[in-house]
């Protein structure tokens, strides 16, 4: 009987991916705790005091039997970050999507009612939570580059006292590495999309968040050496909490 039990859910795909996932963090906050759950490469769960909030979210199986989403954040309009069909089955009713105005551009009319799009520099607060979105692009700036400044969003969340940053797609820009008060931070590194693991590690110094973990580490040549990342922040701010995670179960 198991044997069978496994056997639907490998074909499925739900015990593939979720049988490699990362074990969930729990950090305390004014709300209560804060559940932080790797899902893949950009993507996210935040939970806290019921309310789930889902950060790039591609890849229906990914999210099956996992508590719908009450907020979604989307960085940009790149694939391993916004997925229509995706949002479309994981939403409930009522989902709140937070998004760059040129995600809101390529969602469905009926989606507009439940959207707020931040630009650079903008700020919402939802359900108790701030949501403030910050640039993320490629240095130097170029309008041929794959992410130009003012595009997409990365962002900085204010939860129950505590502040949480996802780069979303970049290099070590100065509005990253001039970040304050910084508990918890989403660094990518990636080439040649984002940075390698010495800018990255470069950047977590120059802000010096209390925990990073490295994401989005997926470039062209396979994954990026996470372990020298946590080496080098180590090696510069031994206080730095660097959290290496399985971000791409399954594979
Ligand atoms: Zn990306």
């Amino acid at each position: 009987m198991k044997s069978i039990i496994l056997g639907v859910l490998f074909a499925t795909g739900i015990y593939s991916a979720s049988a490699q996932r990362s074990a969930p963090d729990v950090l305390q906050t004014k709300m209560g705790p804060l559940t932080i759950q790797p899902i893949q490469h950009a993507s996210l769960i935040l939970t806290v005091n019921g309310l789930t909030i889902y950060a790039d979210p591609t890849g229906v199986a990914n999210y099956k039997g996992l508590q719908p989403p009450d907020i979604i954040l989307i960085t940009d309009i790149h694939g391993d970050h916004f997925d229509v069909n995706t949002i479309d089955s994981i939403k409930k009713p009522g989902t709140l999507l937070i998004v760059p105005q040129v995600v809101a551009d390529k969602l469905p009319a009926a989606d507009k009612d439940h959207m707020v799009v931040l630009k650079n520099g903008d700020n919402t607060t939802q359900s108790g939570i701030s949501i403030g979105a910050i640039p993320m692009y490629n240095l130097p700036e170029s309008p041929t580059a794959m992410h130009t400044k003012g595009r997409g969003n990365g962002y900085v969340l204010g939860i129950g006292g505590k502040r949480i940053y996802l780069s979303g797609d970049t290099q070590g820009i100065p509005e990253m590495r001039s970040l304050k008060d910084i508990d918890v931070a989403f660094v990518c590194m990636n080439l040649p999309y984002t940075m390698d693991v010495k800018e990255a590690a470069d950047a977590v110094l120059a802000f010096r968040p209390k925990i990073v973990y490295p994401y989005h580490y997926r470039g062209r040549n396979g994954l990026s050496d996470i372990n020298e990342f946590k080496n080098l922040v180590e090696t510069g701010d031994k206080n730095i909490d660097v959290r290496l995670r399985n971000w791409y179960p399954g594979k």
